[in-house]
């Protein structure tokens, strides 16, 4: 069903509300629709039955489309079927689950790992069986939409710092010393923000927890795999580890191009999750399959050091490009190097026109970044040649032209 589907007149209080809500969402520039895609998520794309160079997945390093990682996912299929039959703590986990939790702990330095099915369920899972009512949540206000969900349902006193402000965080922290005998704090933030690309201040972070006898929780969602020696993520690219970032959460449908989420932390933490994080309780494990998968595009990781060298060249070229034909981008050092321009309906005109020239780079408007700041966010990956960087630049220069100044001939 696309945008321009006329919809049938709405019949019932439930359809009528709908039709109304839908109606001020494309009034406002804000409807959204999906495309169809054949074919591997990889650099190149074929998106509506057009082939594009692809600019706007969260497959770093090129994974998503290895064969060797979709080997490794058939052999599972072959050996241990499709489905994980039911939750783990009922009819058990597979030695692909099992092999994976260890990879990921030496991954990351820590004892343990636990599996989710998606980062969503992980911050969910983990925010609501560590935290009840009497706890205090300090959060980043620009973490990703799960942290802000868990952080609601976990029913915790919710603060909210300014974006990457280690003050504000400070503030919190004052603001919060009245709190009941047994309280704990919890403070919380992406490593690497989803939208703008740029990082959290975690070790300042993780020093004022210590001092505050608080305790630090970091989603490196689009850290892990990409930053740090052998691509262990923000945390460790920060020099930190177990003990100044307890509660460590990455996904494996990024750059690992899998899918599936992974809790890391002490034997204690994982114990205590296992008993009490219900995302993870009450929810079918993941299949084997994907699994086995990420594992395979683990090892990849750490035997090819190559893939991850490439990307930084990638954004390197991309971002040299940028400057010298005044394309006005972010201070990200990361693979997501958005292009804000502010209102949705010129985002929305700048990804058509890329699109048309077989780039593909999706318009993210509000409420997944505040208004007014409605951008193409771009993402480079390790996958992607000179040559699609260098088209994807001229055509962001003529797009610009065309759609930020219309009287100035392209
Ligand atoms: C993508 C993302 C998630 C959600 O992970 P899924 O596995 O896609 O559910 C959580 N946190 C951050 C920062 C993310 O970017």
């Amino acid at each position: 069903m696309s945008a321009r589907t006329p919809l049938p007149a709405p019949v019932g209080a439930l359809e009528r509300r709908l039709d109304e809500r839908l109606e001020r969402i494309r009034a406002a520039d804000l409807y959204r629709v999906r495309r169809a895609i054949d074919g591997s998520h990889g650099a190149r794309i074929r998106v509506d039955g057009r082939d594009c160079a692809n600019f706007c997945s969260n497959d770093y390093l090129g994974l998503a489309a290895d064969p060797r990682v979709a080997a490794a996912a058939a052999r599972a299929l072959a050996a241990s079927g499709t489905g994980s039959g039911a939750s783990a703590l009922v009819s058990g986990y597979n030695r692909e689950h099992q092999r994976l939790e260890e990879m990921l702990a030496a991954q990351t330095g820590r004892p343990r790992a636990l599996l989710f099915s998606s980062g969503w369920a992980a911050n969910l899972g983990v925010l609501r069986a560590l935290l009840g009512r009497e706890d205090v949540l300090i959060a980043d206000e620009l973490n990703h939409a799960s942290l802000i969900d868990g952080g609601r349902l976990c029913g915790a006193r919710y603060l909210r710092a300014e974006h990457a402000s280690v003050p504000a965080f400070a503030q919190c922290l004052a603001e919060s010393e009245d709190r009941a005998a047994g309280a704990m704090r919890l403070l919380v933030s992406d490593s690497v923000f989803s939208m703008d690309g740029d990082l959290a201040p975690l070790a300042e972070l993780a020093e004022l927890a210590r001092g505050h006898d608080a305790a630090l929780m970091v989603d490196d969602a689009h850290g892990f795999g990409v930053l740090g020696a052998d691509g262990a993520g923000a945390v460790a690219a920060a020099g930190l580890g177990i003990e100044d970032v307890p509660v460590y959460v990455a996904t494996l449908g990024k750059s690992l191009g899998s899918g599936g989420a992974f809790v890391a932390g002490s034997e204690r933490l994982i114990e205590f999750l296992i008993q009490r994080a219900r995302t993870w309780v009450f929810s079918t494990a993941p299949p084997p399959a994907l699994a086995a998968a990420a594992a395979s595009a683990l090892q990849i990781l750490h035997d090819e050091p190559q893939h991850r060298e490439a990307l930084f060249a990638n954004i390197e070229r991309f971002r040299a490009g940028a400057a010298q034909l005044g394309i006005p981008l972010m201070r990200s050092t990361t693979p997501i190097q958005p292009l804000v321009v502010g209102d949705a309906a010129r985002a929305l005109e700048l990804s058509a026109e890329l699109l048309e020239k077989g780039i593909w780079v999706a318009a993210i408007r509000p409420p997944t970044v505040p208004v007014g700041t409605s951008r193409l966010r771009i993402t480079l990956s390790a996958a992607h040649r000179s040559e699609d960087i260098d088209r994807l630049l001229d055509a962001l220069r003529a797009a610009l032209q065309r759609v930020m100044h219309p009287a100035v001939p392209a």
